[in-house]
């Protein structure tokens, strides 16, 4: 990395003006037959602005309370539709002089390009806008929860170390608490639910779509696959993943000696408890050199860079943003992690996670391109998910020796889990898509019949407003990153093959994901998949192994 410490990173404010005039400066150049000239000039200015607008995003979240931090962060949110305006007429430009422009900046990009364009017209910048708005209604309305369990006031994310308390009352208590929450604010939620469908089907529609799915996709950047790849893909879950994890819950409920599984079951994974950090904040960072020390030097060199350089802010104080996330500086090829440790497993997964985003963003930090810096959202997540699956060896250094096998069973079981549930979500948002008039109760039940397809064990027994198909409301993709939660389940297919390949040959295996890792986000989704020797999900066969060998890891 750069001698730089994060301190030393900055990077100065554009403002309007200024950005008109670097793009009429480009302008001008292509105007006089230099491309290069005009795509390299574009490329910095790129880097420059999403280096500012990262810095702004992180400080913000690092201190909310931060009044200057603030408003720095309103400017550029105000600033970000100017930019996409300027950077897609630049784009449309460029693509009608497509073929030098590709043998320059790579066919890739220009794809990317491609679909880009056609997700945009100032017709629709003013539905762009209420977007924006009615989706941090939402996200407002969240943050705003105050719950009260065990004495405390807490908000939702407080909730989950009760709802894996191994006390099966107490976990009971925080799933009541939650899903009073969501009953008593059902009718809002609902409300800036259609507002938001409504809202995508009409940009749609003005942009040429006969429905919201198609201009959903390219909003994702998907290039290489469609709706029928990804409900073929949902398929292969519900034959395949399904029944495995039915087993595996009913061999819960037999081990804990219920005489039902409930819904809030489903969370403690391990009858003991689910394993914790083997320390604190400082402990946990400490350790984790170690374990990366076991898996690759690059990645051992990279993680005492970002920890010793400043590039990591993972405990949790007052006014510091929810969540966890990597941001970058392209400008220095530096990536950030940014988390919230709260002492369970979470913080483990949330580490390696976004360590993994991270090693991935440095590793690929000399494409030639701005645009290939991060792979598209589900390749992005097969670095960081299977960081996390790679990790298992080491892992005894963060949760403890004895505590190794337990959370490694725990984590692949919440990873197989969460493959139904992440399909339902999806399936769920094609759904809604495809039927924009339907009403709120017709949401609900819509919901309810597929979570019988997909979890046909979810037993939520006195929890009435879950039963009726309200499960979906607390899904914050569904309103703010519509088609984005598949993304997970299909990396999560590709990180599980990371695995099962580290048990054959762990050296090996790490060398291909390295090598994945440094092609950063240079082709599209199965290009990237294939050249790390991974199955397609899209492929008949991508889970079978899988579920081979996790069932019989798990011995069931
Ligand atoms: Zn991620």
């Amino acid at each position: 990395m750069n001698p730089k410490r994060f301190a030393d990173i900055s990077e100065p404010r554009p403002t309007k003006e200024s950005l008109a005039g670097e793009y009429q400066a480009i302008a001008a150049a292509l105007d006089r037959g230099k491309r290069g000239v005009a795509l390299a000039a574009w490329d910095q200015l790129r880097r420059r602005y999403d280096t500012w607008s990262a810095l702004v995003g992180l400080r913000f979240a690092q201190n909310t309370t931060d009044e200057a931090a603030k408003a720095e962060r309103d400017y550029a949110d105000a600033m970000s539709p100017e930019a996409a305006d300027l950077e897609i007429a630049l784009k449309r430009r460029l693509l009608a002089d497509r073929g030098p422009v590709a043998a320059l900046a790579g066919e890739h990009a220009v794809r990317l390009w491609d679909t880009d364009v056609t997700t945009f017209d100032p017709a629709i910048k003013p539905d762009l806008e209420e977007e924006a708005r009615v989706s941090s209604q939402y996200t407002e309305l969240l943050a705003s929860a105050k719950l009260e369990i065990d004495g405390k006031t807490v908000n939702l994310a407080g909730l989950g170390p009760y709802a894996e308390d191994p006390n099966r009352s107490v976990r009971h208590e925080a799933e009541r608490v939650r899903w009073q929450y969501f009953e008593a604010n059902a009718a809002a939620l609902d409300g800036i639910y259609d507002r938001l469908v409504t809202l995508r089907h009409g940009m749609a529609r003005k942009l040429g779509f006969q429905t919201y799915t198609t201009l959903g996709y390219r909003r994702m950047r998907r290039v290489d696959y469609g709706p029928d790849d990804v409900a073929r893909y949902r398929q292969q879950v519900v034959t395949h993943i399904v029944p495995l994890v039915a087993r595996l819950l009913e061999a819960r409920r037999i081990e804990n000696g219920w005489d039902k599984l409930r819904y809030w079951d489903e969370a403690l994974i391990d009858p003991a408890g689910n394993p914790k950090p083997v320390g604190d904040h400082d402990m946990l960072v400490d350790a984790a050199a170690t374990m990366f020390d076991g898996m690759h030097p690059g990645l051992a060199a990279f993680y005492r860079q970002m920890r010793d350089g400043g590039f990591m802010d993972l405990k949790n104080r007052p006014g510091k943003a929810g969540g966890g996330f990597c941001t970058s500086f392209p400008t220095e090829g530096a990536p950030f992690i940014f988390a919230n440790f709260n002492g369970t497993h979470n913080d483990i997964g949330v580490f390696t996670h976004e360590m993994g985003h991270a090693f991935q963003n440095w590793e690929s930090r000399d494409q030639p391109s701005v645009d290939y810096l991060w792979p598209t959202m589900e390749a992005a997540e097969i670095n960081s998910m299977g960081l996390e699956f790679l990790s298992y060896p080491g892992i005894g250094n963060l949760v403890g020796e004895n505590a190794a096998d337990r959370f490694r069973r725990m984590h692949l079981i919440g990873a197989l889990a969460f493959l139904p549930y992440g399909a339902c979500v999806d399936h769920f948002q094609h759904e809604v898509y495809a039927n924009p008039d339907a009403s709120p109760s017709d949401r609900h039940a819509m919901w309810a019949r597929l979570e019988k397809l997909y979890m046909p064990w979810t037993d939520y027994g006195d929890l009435d407003f879950p039963r009726k198909g309200g499960r979906w409301q607390a899904k914050a993709h569904i309103y703010g990153s519509p088609f984005y939660y598949i993304d997970y389940t299909l990396a999560q297919c590709c990180a599980m093959q990371f695995w099962v390949k580290s048990r054959e040959n762990y050296p090996q295996t790490m060398k291909a994901y390295v090598d994945l890792c440094a092609k950063g986000g240079s082709a599209p989704f199965q290009d990237l998949v294939r050249s790390a020797g991974l199955v397609s999900p899209f492929a008949d066969g991508a889970l079978s192994d899988v579920v081979q060998e996790a069932a019989s890891f798990l011995g069931v």
